[in-house]
Parts: structure tokens; C-alpha cells; sequence
């Protein structure tokens, strides 16, 4: 259990093909690019179908709300234990990061999404 949602992460940040971890699931690596938000049909190594049917993504919402409010539920607690900063001020930087962060948690709930319903098959990978 422990290595599969090592297996997730590793995924997530890589930006790679939950079923081989060699292909890329979005064209570019960096988020913050031109047409970083771009995802690739299939993976290029593999040619897993990432969007499994139509509307396959809209279950990853409910990963980039768990994302976001993660986000906030970690800058509310430390405001309270360490930094005591006015209320006001504590939205705006919790606002402002859950926008400046939104093409991040984007791909990764995408990729969680995915990595969800794939496991890793050798057979697809490169180290068969
Ligand atoms: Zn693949």
C-alpha cells in the first residue's frame, strides 16, 4: 500500500504514465509554458488512453478540491500556532496561492486521477 501511493507521487511529480512511468501525461513539464496545461490523448510510450471516456476528468475536481483545501487547511494552522497575522491578510496569501498554484494542483489531481485507476504493468515499461 505504502509503495503504491509512492508509486502515485512519484507519478505525479514526475509527470509520468502510471501504467509504464516512461511516457508524459501533459506535453510540457513545466505548468507555468504555453500550453502547459495541455495533456497528451494517449501516453507516447505506451499508448495508454488517458480521458478513459467522455467526462473521465471530472472526478479529478474532487482530488484538486482535497489539493486546495489541503492548502489551506496547512496555511490556516500554521497562521494560528505561528504566525498571527491578521485574518485579512491570511485570505489574500491563501488566495493568492490557491490561483498562482492552480495549474499545479491541475495536472497533479489529473495524474492522481489517473494513477487511481492504473497500476504500473511491466510488460508497457522499458525495464521489461
Ligand atoms: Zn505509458
Amino acid at each position: 500500500m505504502a509503495a503504491r501511493i509512492f508509486e502515485i507521487f512519484q507519478d505525479t511529480f514526475a509527470n509520468r504514465c502510471p501504467r509504464c512511468h516512461e511516457g508524459q501525461v501533459f506535453e510540457k513539464n513545466n505548468p507555468y509554458t504555453s500550453h502547459g496545461l495541455k495533456m497528451n490523448k494517449i501516453c507516447p510510450h505506451c499508448n495508454l488512453r488517458f480521458e478513459r471516456e467522455v467526462g473521465y476528468f471530472y472526478g479529478a475536481m474532487y482530488v484538486s478540491y482535497g489539493l486546495q483545501t489541503a492548502l489551506i487547511t496547512l496555511f490556516y494552522t500554521l497562521n494560528l500556532f505561528w504566525w498571527n497575522m491578521p485574518p485579512l491578510w491570511l485570505v489574500f496569501i491563501i488566495m493568492s496561492l490557491v490561483i498562482g498554484l492552480f495549474p499545479v494542483t491541475f495536472r497533479w489531481s489529473r495524474i492522481i486521477w489517473i494513477s487511481s485507476f492504473t497500476r504500473y504493468d511491466k510488460e508497457y515499461s522499458g525495464n521489461k
